[in-house]
């Protein structure tokens, strides 16, 4: 039997960890979806078409190295408003999504467009100076040249154009419950997520 449990918000919302602590609490896959945007935005960063590059994609793309910088994420949110490279991208999230055994997909789109019938929907979400805080600390840590304010324009660019688009925008979808991770220790975070699957099971 397939569960679908989907996992939205913006960048650095605490989404990723959440996603893949609930996988491993319950024995689903998990797909990480902007790494699907990033590869593709990598690939138009070395001057590819991007849906060329959608359509080229191939497992190793997501294993590259230096999927993670601050320039791969600006390329990903670029690629990502163009509805032909979101298309090519979606049969994939769906298969992905119905698989027998259960899976946790996040994104932007998933409980909105990927799953619309998710069982559970969740929508992860902080301050964008939190997050930008969040994601400094990372880089920093990753060896990145990089300052807190120029991490917060970065973010605030690509929640604009996450939730401006007009294809597939990010949003909270109306029966997703929403976390606030702004003041929330990571494990109570991760705990709210699993009781709504919990719930969502009994
Ligand atoms: O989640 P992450 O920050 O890695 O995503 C990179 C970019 O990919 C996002 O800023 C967004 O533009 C795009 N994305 C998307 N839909 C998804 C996942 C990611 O548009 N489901």
């Amino acid at each position: 039997m397939s569960f679908c449990i989907a996992i939205d918000g913006p960048a650095a919302s605490g989404k990723g960890t959440i996603s893949r602590a609930v996988a491993a609490r319950f024995g689903f896959e998990h797909l990480d979806t902007g790494l699907l945007y990033r590869a593709v935005g990598q690939l138009v960063l070395q001057g590819t078409e991007p849906l060329e590059a959608a359509r080229a994609l191939v497992a190793e793309d997501l294993r590259s190295d230096g999927l993670r910088t601050p320039e791969v994420a600006q390329a990903a949110s670029r690629v990502a408003v163009i509805p032909e490279v979101r298309a090519v991208l979606l049969d994939f999230q769906r298969a992905f999504a119905t698989r027998v055994g259960g899976a946790v997909l996040d994104g932007r789109d998933i409980g909105t467009v990927i799953c619309p019938d998710a069982p559970v929907k969740l929508f992860v979400t902080a301050s964008a100076e939190i997050r930008a805080e969040r994601r400094f600390k990372e880089l920093l840590a990753g060896g990145h040249d990089v300052t807190q304010e120029g991490v917060l324009d970065d973010v605030r660019a690509r929640d604009a154009r996450d939730a401006g688009r007009s294809d597939a925008p990010m949003v909270v979808a109306t029966d997703a419950i929403v976390i606030d991770t702004s003041g929330m220790a990571i494990e109570d975070a991760v705990s709210a997520a699993v009781a709504a699957v919990d719930a969502a099971r009994a």
